[in-house]
This record gives structure tokens, sequence and C-alpha cells, in this order.
């Protein structure tokens, strides 16, 4: 299946230039023959390293016919059968599904889903959270076209500064066309496609940062993603990246009611050492991912990679 949609003027594709899609078609897992309500379910090997571990039991975190594994080779934490991506555009888009496990956890956990609750509303109200995102894109991103990857609508681009033009991908056909209104006063373009898709549309060296915040958990081919993103990058060009940290204190402390396990939205569960080993086999050098950065008590982690 094909699906990139161009709103704006960003995407410098040429029109009768198909070889992407037939390169990804073929890069894309085999699907398996389980399809019900969820819609058609892949069978994924390890994103990591490709071993396939269908035979490796499922690890506990898993959730009704969700299977997480762990890789008996590489130890990578996967989702391995999520949706297809079809499904992904449509039935699991965000705006659609990301109450679901605010609706799980009320009803297996009612009594820590409220003070939890009642505890993220206090803090939010009393507490000014630093922008780590805008932060982070001041002090290391150069001026020129920034890709936000899985932009939804388009709220981080939004707010930079002038100096940057902005280009966002989303694969939510509904996320896409609200981006595209929202950020046509300020100029920039939204692909509406899946990310690996979106990002193979830019020629070498056209952006100077890309930003994939609370994405890379998303993506079923990690590592093309990452590649890709390397590959679109000026010389010096600069990739964010956020994820749920795998090796924190709280996923192992709330086990499986931490905030990292959303089903079938995060489909990577990344540790320090395997997004820094996967960040730099995709070619670029680690300019911060240093302890705050990935602070042991806290969900997430934040690596600023660079293009040499
Ligand atoms: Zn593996």
């Amino acid at each position: 299946m094909s699906l990139l949609l161009v709103y704006g003027g960003c995407s410098t594709r040429a029109k009768n230039d198909t070889a992407w899609p037939m390169a990804i078609a073929e890069s894309l897992p085999a699907a398996a023959a389980e399809s019900d309500a969820t819609g058609t379910l892949l069978h994924r090997s390890c994103p990591n390293c490709g071993n396939d571990n269908a035979q490796t039991p499922a690890l506990a975190y898993s959730w009704e016919h969700w299977v997480l594994r762990e890789c008996a080779k590489c130890s990578f934490v996967y989702l391995e059968n999520p949706p297809d991506y079809a499904d992904f555009a449509v039935a699991f888009a965000w705006e659609r599904n990301h109450g679901d496990r605010s609706k799980r956890m009320k009803t297996e956990y009612p009594v820590s889903h409220a003070v939890s609750k009642g505890w993220r509303k206090f803090y939010r109200a009393v507490v000014k959270k630093p922008d780590k995102l805008a932060n982070r894109i001041n002090k290391w991103v150069p001026p020129g076209v920034v890709i936000d990857v899985g932009c939804g609508n388009a709220d981080r681009l939004l707010v930079l500064p002038d100096h940057y033009e902005t280009c966002g991908i989303e694969i939510s056909e509904g996320l896409a066309h609200e981006a595209q209104e929202l950020l046509a006063a300020r100029g920039g373009s939204i692909i509406n496609a899946p990310a690996v898709e979106g990002l193979a549309s830019f020629p070498t060296g056209k952006a100077t940062g890309v930003l994939m915040r609370s994405f890379l958990e998303h993506e079923h081919k990690p590592i093309e993603l990452l590649t890709h993103a390397e590959r679109v990058l000026q010389p010096g060009g600069i990739a964010i990246i956020k994820v749920p940290n795998f090796a924190s204190i709280n996923r192992r402390v709330m086990g499986s009611r931490w905030c990292g396990f959303r089903f079938p939205g995060h489909v990577n569960h990344f540790t320090p050492a395997s997004l820094r080993a996967m960040v730099e086999d995709a070619g670029f050098g680690v300019m911060s991912f240093n302890a705050l950065d990935r602070f042991f008590l806290s969900d997430n982690m934040w690596l600023v990679a660079r293009k040499d």
C-alpha cells in the first residue's frame, strides 16, 4: 500500500518517481494471517537485530492479544504483533486511541489511577516545567529546514523561531489536515504518510534538524527511520530523540502499570544502551546523552545526535 499525501510544498519527490514505494513495500514484514476487530496484525522479528523470537515466551507485560517479546539474541523488548500501517492511519490514529491506557488503568487499577491523576493535576498546576524540546532545538539545531516526525497537529512546529523552515510528517489523516491548516499562517508543509516513507521523500542533506519526540517507540522499523534521518540531514545537522526509558526505576516499580506500556502504539522499548547503539549504528555521533538526559527516576530519556 502506498500512503503519501503532501500538503503544501515541502516534498521534493518527483511525481513520476516510483522507486520508494517499491522499496518500502519489499521491506515490510510479512503480515500474519491474524485478523480480527483490531485489523490485520503483523509479525515482527526483533527490530534491533532481526532475530525471530516467536518461540520465546511472551513477557508478562503483554496485554490481551498484544505480545511483547524480549529478544533472545540482543535483549531488545518489542511488540511482536502490531497492527499494520493502514490500521495506524485510521483505526489506531493517535487522536482515537491515546486514551486507551487511561481507560485500562481506571478499570484495572482504580485506586492508583485516581491518586496518580490527582497528583499530576496538582503538579502541573504548581510546577512550571522547562520546555525540553525547545531548549534543545535552540541550543543545537542550526537555522534551516526542521522536519518533525510524527508532528501531530504541528503544535511543536508552530512555535519554532522564524529562522526555521518547518516540515512535518504525520500518518493520521485527520491530524495531518489539522496540522496543515494550523501551519498555513506560519508557512510550512505536512506530509501525510508513514514516517519512513515520509522521510524517504526528502532529498539527501535537505534538513538541519529532525525531531523525533515520543516517536521512535511507535516506529515498526526504527533502524530504517534513523538511517533516513541521518541521510536527510546536512553535515552538522541535528536529530533530537525522546523515548520512554525501559530501564527506568518506574518501569521496575510500576510493572504493567508503567506509563511506557501503551498497546498497540508503543512497539519498541529502548534502554539507554540500545538507543545509543542504534543511533550510532545509523551513522550519528551522540552529542548529548548525559546522566540527566537519561535520569534513572524519569520515565523518558532525551538524546541529541549529530550528523558528522
Ligand atoms: Zn534482537
